[in-house]
């Protein structure tokens, strides 16, 4: 997949830059270590023009997530939203996924950063997992123990683990892995999160085990406004395996139906599922078509 060709901009500490022009630095800690927060989120071209989805949830995030490992993060969620609606007009995009990189400079101690930079690039992308019901197994990686890695937050270096279980899940002919948490409960997708469906009921690991998707979240208030259940609750290999149907949701992915688990087949056809009125609302509600203030 190419991200960028010659005309392509990005937003480099303060400045817009073409992507084949720009360089970084050899000496830092975030191509060594992994030291680095980033962001994924999605601008939609709607009647109501280009319009980021939830862009000052996922700038605080990035806040958060900067401030969980040190990383300097001197910028305020105004104007970054401001810097990334002129980089998708330099890049004459409309519907496009956009990627905040905050990463540190030289130095090859094991010590905080003093300064940051920060990234932003925005590129034309698909459904991360594609349009069809996936199959799903699970991974023989966990995720990272919460006591020993601040799994709230989006680090860079903690990737490396989701890469591995996806590239053996695919390698096994997979679409995308579920981890178990540190104690064996299943957490959630790489980099999505998960939510099962028991007679009418739809179930999803609390808070405390899994990355705060802003996805996740939305589903919740999406379920609110539909009068639809939803229990936050670990969920047992067994539960997951014995549920009725069940769905991952993410910023790149969307909200993308399971077919199968392992070797379990999921009974309920995808189109009568909870799962499957949750996609459609979310679909209107990205683009504008459904009165955002009732629902959320
Ligand atoms: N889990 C992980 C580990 C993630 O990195 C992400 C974001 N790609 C998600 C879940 C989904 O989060 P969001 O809905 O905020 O995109």
């Amino acid at each position: 997949m190419q991200y960028y060709n010659q005309d392509t901009y990005i937003f480099l500490d303060g400045e817009f830059v073409k992507a084949n022009e720009a360089g970084t630095d050899f000496f830092g800690q975030a191509l060594h270590y992994g030291y680095g927060a980033f962001e994924g989120l999605r601008a939609y071209s709607t009647h109501n023009g280009v319009r980021l989805f939830k862009a000052e949830a996922h700038f605080d995030r990035l806040r958060t997530s900067c401030e969980a490992i040190n990383l300097p993060f001197p910028w305020s969620t105004r104007e970054l939203i401001e810097q990334t609606y002129e980089l998708l007009a330099k890049n004459n995009m409309r519907a496009a996924y956009i990627r905040p990189l905050v990463f540190s400079g030289s130095n090859m101690h094991l010590t905080s950063a003093a300064n940051s930079s920060i990234v932003i690039a925005a590129w034309e992308w698909g459904p991360f997992l594609g349009q069809n019901l996936l199959k799903v197994c699970l991974s023989d990686i966990r995720r990272p123990h919460p006591k020993s890695f601040q799994i709230d937050a989006k680090i860079s270096g903690q990737y490396i683990n989701a890469i591995r279980a996806t590239s053996d899940a695919i390698r096994k002919g997979f679409d995308e892995a579920l981890m178990l948490d540190q104690d064996g409960f299943v957490a959630q997708a790489s980099s999505e999160n998960l939510f099962i469906e028991k007679d009418y009921k739809l179930y999803t690991p609390p808070m405390e085990n899994v990355f705060p998707g802003i996805t996740r979240q939305t589903v919740m208030d999406i379920c609110k406004g539909l009068n639809f259940e939803v229990v936050e609750k670990r969920l047992t290999v067994e539960d997951v395996y014995t549920a009725d149907s069940a769905f991952l949701c993410g910023t790149a992915a969307g909200i993308i139906g399971i077919k199968q688990i392992d070797e379990t087949t999921y009974p309920e056809d995808w189109e009568h599922t909870i799962g499957s009125s949750i996609q459609r609302t979310y679909k209107k509600l990205v683009l504008e078509q459904e009165n955002y203030e009732v629902i959320i």
